[in-house]
C-alpha cells in the first residue's frame, strides 16, 4: 500500500534532519510518496505568506504530516505557525513519549513514560487582558461581582477554561492510546484540590472515562506532587493524561529525565490530521552544517509509521535508531561523552548507520 505523507521540512537544521529521516523511513521499506511543502519562514519568501493554501490543503488531503521546527519569530503578525497549525487542524492531543535509550546520558535509569498534552484550551486558549486596557477593567468589574471578590487594579487577568468535551476526548485518546500500545495504566494529573470547578471537572470527567476501560488501570495525581514523583520513582507511572499547562511543563520534565529535548519525539493529533515533528526547535546557529543529531525526528517517524498502521516497520526504525546510539560510534555530537570529540559523525552519517542497521545498501 502507498502512503502519501506531507512532508514540512522546516527551517533552520529542519530541512538537514527531515532529509535524513525520510531517508531512513523509506528504508523500512514502506512505500511512501512524499508531498513535501513549506510552512514558516521559507514559505514567506517564496509565497508571501507563512501559511500558503496549498501547504494547508496537502496536509488536510493527506492527513498525516511529517513537520521539521519552524523558527518562530517572523515578525508577520503570527504569534507561532506551530500554535496556528494546531488550531488550524484542531490538533487536540499533544502525545510525548519519554523513554531511555542507552547510550543517551540522563539523570536517572530506565524510564518509559508516555505524557498525553490536551492542546487547545486551559491557560493557552489566549484569553487574557492587558493592565490599562478598558476590556481588562471590563472583565475584571465582571468577574468582581460575580465571584464577590476584588481583584487589583494592577493586574493582568489570563482565564483558564476547561470544558467537558475537551477534557472526554483528551482522555479518551489516553486510554485508547494506552489500549493500542499495551499500556497498563492511565493517570489523570491535576489541582482539583485548589481549582475545584475547572480541574475538578477534569478529574470528574477522567474518573467517568475510565470506567469505560475496565482493563486499564486508573489512577490521579495532583500535578506538584507528580513532578516530584516522577524524578524520585517514575518506574510507578505509564501513561500520563494532563490539561495543557500541566502537560506542557511536565512533558519537558519527563524529556529532561530521558536526557533532554535533542532525543524526544512529539505528535499533535487530532480527529482527522497529525502531525509528527521533533520537540526541540531549529537550532540555526548549526543551520547547514551537517551536525545536529536527527534522532528526535526519526522518533518522530516511528510514532508516524505506527500512527499509519506500519507497526512492524516502526517497531524495527525504533530498534534501528536504538542500536545505534548504544553502539555510541555513528553518533552526533550531542550523544558523545565530550562534544568536542573528534570521532562524532554528522546529520547525514548518522542515518547511514541507521539505514545500514535495517539492513538495506547505503546509496552514495
Ligand atoms: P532549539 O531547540 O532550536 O536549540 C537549542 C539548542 O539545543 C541548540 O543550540 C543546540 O545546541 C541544541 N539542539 C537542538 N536540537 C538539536 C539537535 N537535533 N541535535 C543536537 N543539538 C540540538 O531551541 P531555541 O534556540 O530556543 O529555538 C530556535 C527556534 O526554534 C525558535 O524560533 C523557537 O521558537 C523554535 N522552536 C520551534 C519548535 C517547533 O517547531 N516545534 C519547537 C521549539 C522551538
Amino acid at each position: 500500500m502507498t502512503h502519501t505523507v506531507t512532508l514540512i521540512p522546516g527551517d533552520g537544521t529542519g530541512p538537514e534532519i527531515c532529509a535524513a529521516t525520510r531517508r531512513a523511513i523509506d528504508a523500512t521499506g514502506v512505500d511512501i510518496r512524499w508531498d513535501v511543502h513549506d510552512i514558516g519562514v521559507p514559505a514567506i519568501a517564496k509565497h508571501g505568506t507563512p501559511f500558503p493554501q496549498s501547504a494547508l490543503d496537502s496536509v488536510r488531503r493527506n492527513k498525516v504530516a511529517l513537520k521539521g521546527p519552524l523558527t518562530t519569530e517572523l515578525g508577520t503578525g503570527f504569534r507561532s505557525v506551530n500554535v496556528a497549525l494546531r488550531k488550524e487542524f484542531d490538533l487536540y492531543a499533544n502525545l510525548r513519549p519519554a523513554k531511555t535509550y542507552k547510550g543517551v546520558r540522563a539523570p536517572v535509569g530506565d524510564v518509559d513514560l508516555v505524557v498525553v498534552r490536551e492542546n487547545i484550551e486551559d491557560l493557552y486558549a489566549g484569553i487574557e487582558f492587558d493592565i490599562g486596557t478598558p476590556e481588562l477593567a471590563e472583565v475584571r468589574a465582571v468577574i468582581e461581582k460575580a465571584a464577590r471578590t476584588k481583584i487589583r487594579e494592577d493586574a493582568a487577568i489570563a482565564i483558564k477554561y476547561i470544558s467537558e468535551m475537551g477534557s472526554r476526548r483528551i482522555v479518551r485518546f489516553a486510554f485508547d492510546y494506552a489500549r493500542a500500545n499495551g499500556r497498563r495504566k492511565v493517570t489523570a494529573v491535576h489541582k482539583a484540590n485548589i481549582m475545584k470547578f475547572a480541574d475538578g471537572l477534569f478529574l470528574r470527567i477522567a474518573r467517568e472515562v475510565a470506567q469505560e476501560y475496565p482493563g486499564i488501570e486508573f489512577e490521579d495525581r495532583i500535578v506538584d506532587n507528580m513532578c516530584m514523583q516522577l524524578v524520585q520513582k517514575p518506574d510507578l507511572y505509564d501513561v500520563l493524561v494532563l490539561p495543557n499547562l500541566y502537560g506542557d511543563i511536565v512533558s519537558d520534565l519527563a524529556a529532561g529525565l530521558v536526557g533532554g529535548l535533542g532525543v524526544a519525539p512529539g505528535a499533535n493529533i487530532g480527529e482527522n490530521v497529525a502531525v509528527f515533528e521533533a520537540i526541540h526547535g531549529s537550532a540555526p546557529k548549526y543551520a547547514g552544517q551537517n551536525k545536529v543529531n536527527p534522532m528526535a525526528v526519526m522518533l518522530a517517524g516511528v510514532l508516524m509509521l505506527r500512527h499509519m498502521g506500519e507497526q512492524e516497520a516502526g517497531d524495527r526504525l525504533e530498534r534501528a535508531i536504538a542500536d545505534v546510539v548504544a553502539e555510541g560510534k555513528d553518533v552526533t555530537y550531542d550523544l558523545k561523552p565530550l562534544r568536542d570529540d573528534p570521532t562524532a559523525v554528522g546529520t547525514r552519517e548518522f542515518a547511514d548507520a541507521v539505514i545500514r542497521r535495517l539492513g538495506i545498501p547505503v546509496r552514495a
